[in-house]
């Protein structure tokens, strides 16, 4: 009855949490040697945070995350183009997180050692390749001495990344991952939150833009948070294809003198960048949806089977999504093939629909627009773009991606107990 798992990320975790919750055994098999903090800010949604309400993690979010309280577009002469309050004071049920990366992994994997204990979660145990039968599923893994073994479970739940071997194995012909010109290069760095105190800001236009938000609370004496911020240039897809990376460690000189002016009263973004520790480079990737996640006994989730563009900040939510909706399946099935069946059958066709909708900008997408009605030079964005067609815009993509608030608010628990 054991559910083994590929991977133990965001999308790991919350699939061993959520089989600890339901009453089934698992395993999780990661790659690398040690657990570690890795990564910067991201955003969680109403509807993932739901999720790790209903796992029982809300406290221990609250200690590593803020509540974002706005979302923010700005053109690049600093004017508004849109701002709308997010999570508890846009009505939700539920807060919207902005959080470390690495903190939200370490939290979930103390947790997940606490309630399953340190036999569940196996690192330095890289998964290289499975087979199953009409029982259950044998995986292969390997350590970095070369030491390999199998492991035998009744299902197998790849949580392994944008570069997962299950889904290589399932989809051989697919080749890598697809680069669409865009490079971020992501930092950390000290400064005294804007706008609302705990907004999540975008600045400029499709090919050039830059994104900034808190993830700490203010320090009490120097009023400095952490905040988190994203630069992002276009390239023709021609050019060498940077490496993916999300560890790679890159000079702010490889790419600040294009964001030089960009400083405003209300936001230095060449103070920000300067002001970064460390700068981490990754090219802005994703794949083609897939018209398969799921071989009988086998299942892809978060990364591994929906890749896609960081423009919404759905990533992470998804990946915690997939594993409630795959825990609500195995409730109903048990842990075999008609429960994967019925995990993908609920969420391969809109989620691969979302990958679509965030390789064309997302939300972002509003900027395109206006770029094209006016260069994006505007005084007033009424003149441009009314804000009943931003609204609009905005409310299809939150349908798209799950965290409408009437229908979030409105609908039942994915798990029951
Ligand atoms: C180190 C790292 C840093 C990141 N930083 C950011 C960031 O700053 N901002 C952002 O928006 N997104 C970041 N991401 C991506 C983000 O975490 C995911 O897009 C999202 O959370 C979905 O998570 P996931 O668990 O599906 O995939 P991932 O978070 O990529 O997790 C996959 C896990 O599987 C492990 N793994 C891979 N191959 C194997 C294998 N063969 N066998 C066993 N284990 C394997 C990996 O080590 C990793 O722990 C980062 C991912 C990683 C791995």
């Amino acid at each position: 009855m054991t559910v083994l798992v590929a991977g133990g990320g965001i999308a790991g975790m919350a699939m061993a949490l959520t089989c600890h919750q339901i009453g089934i055994p698992v395993k999780v098999f990661e790659s690398a040697n040690q657990i570690l903090p890795l990564g910067v800010g991201i955003n969680l949604q109403p509807n993932a945070v739901r999720e790790l309400y209903d796992l029982g993690l809300s406290a221990s979010l609250n200690q590593i995350g803020i509540q974002t309280e706005e979302w923010a577009l700005v053109g690049r002469n600093g004017n508004d183009v849109w701002a709308e309050p997010r999570g508890l004071l846009a009505g939700y049920d539920w807060p919207q997180y902005s959080v470390h990366r690495g903190k939200l992994q370490m939290m979930m994997y103390r947790a997940a050692l606490k309630r399953l204990g340190a036999k569940a979660i196996i690192a330095d145990s890289r998964v290289v390749d499975y087979n199953q039968s009409q029982e259950g599923v044998t995986l292969h893994t390997i350590n970095n001495a070369g030491v390999k073994e199998t492991h035998e479970g009744s299902i197998l739940v790849a949580a392994d990344g944008i570069n997962s071997v299950v889904r290589k194995r399932m989809h051989p012909d697919e080749g890598a991952p697809i680069w669409g010109g865009a490079v971020m290069w992501r930092g950390l760095s000290q400064a005294k939150p804007i706008r609302t105190g705990a907004s999540f800001t975008l600045v400029g236009k499709l090919e050039q833009r830059f994104v900034s938000y808190p993830i700490s609370r203010p320090d009490p004496v120097t009023g400095l948070s952490d905040v988190n911020w994203i630069a992002e240039l276009t390239y023709d897809v021609e050019a060498d294809w940077p490496d993916s990376d999300w560890n790679k460690q890159v000079p702010a000189a490889k790419f600040k003198d294009a964001f030089a002016d960009w400083d405003f009263d209300w936001l230095n973004i060449p103070d920000l960048i300067d002001s970064a520790n460390e700068i981490y480079e990754y090219p802005m990737i994703d794949r083609d949806p897939i018209d398969k996640w799921v071989d009988k006994r086998v299942g892809l989730i978060g990364d591994a089977a929906h890749a896609m563009y960081p423009v919404g900040s759905n990533g992470a939510s998804q990946a915690i999504i997939d594993t409630r909706v795959l825990g609500a399946k195995i409730l109903e099935h048990g842990a075999n093939n008609m429960a994967l069946a019925a995990y993908e059958a609920q969420l391969l066709g809109p989620i691969n629909e979302l990958v679509l909708r965030n390789r064309g900008a997302g939300p972002i997408g509003i900027l395109g627009i206006i770029e094209e009605r006016c260069g994006g030079v505007f005084d007033d964005i009424d003149d441009i773009m009314p804000r009943s067609e931003i609204d609009d815009y905005m409310s299809r993509y939150k349908i798209a991606a799950g965290f409408a608030k009437d229908q979030l608010n409105g609908s039942a628990q994915t798990i029951i107990i």
